[in-house]
């Protein structure tokens, strides 16, 4: 098996000199855009909610990264980016009996852990966050669940043919 590296992208422009132009901007912007709405604090509280979004767009981020998935956080005034990949469902039950499923995403929030890893939940239930070996271990007992539905699946069958397996 190759490995591959995977290596993050970033947006490839300045962020310090775009937020440094942000007020300016935005408040030229609001004034002739929207002036029957312009405030001066207006157009500053929305190039500050805007810092956060911008971090998120011009961050380094990785190839398996959902447009606009990615979330800015600040504390204390660092920044850093969580990286969030696409959801993926798998619906179980299709709307006889109460909806079971389960969702999958990567993700990587470089202030939690030092690697990415997938979080599986049950789309009304807890939340796991598992690592290369425990995402291994939860596909083997997904395969094993997919072997007994097929055994169970056959029961049924039987019994519908009128068998008594
Ligand atoms: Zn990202």
């Amino acid at each position: 098996m190759t490995q591959q590296t995977i290596t993050p992208q970033g947006a490839g422009f300045s962020l310090d000199r775009l937020i440094a132009a942000l007020p300016e901007v935005v408040d030229v912007a609001l004034k002739e855009a929207v002036p029957e709405q312009y405030t001066p604090e207006k157009a500053a509280r929305i190039a500050t909610d805007m810092v956060p979004r911008l971090h998120a767009l011009a961050a380094v981020h990785y190839p398996w990264c959902e447009s606009g998935a990615c979330i800015a956080h600040e504390d204390e005034g660092q920044m850093w980016v969580e990286h969030l990949g696409a959801l993926h469902h798998a619906v179980l039950t299709d709307g006889l009996s109460d909806p079971v499923g389960l969702v999958a995403q990567i993700g990587f929030d470089p202030e939690a852990t030092d690697f990415p890893t997938v979080h599986v939940w049950e789309s009304r239930g807890n939340c796991s966050n598992l690592d290369g070996p425990a995402l291994e271990a939860a596909i083997g007992r997904l395969e094993e669940l997919v072997g007994t539905l097929r055994q169970l699946h056959g029961h049924l069958t039987a019994f519908q043919l009128g068998g008594a397996a």
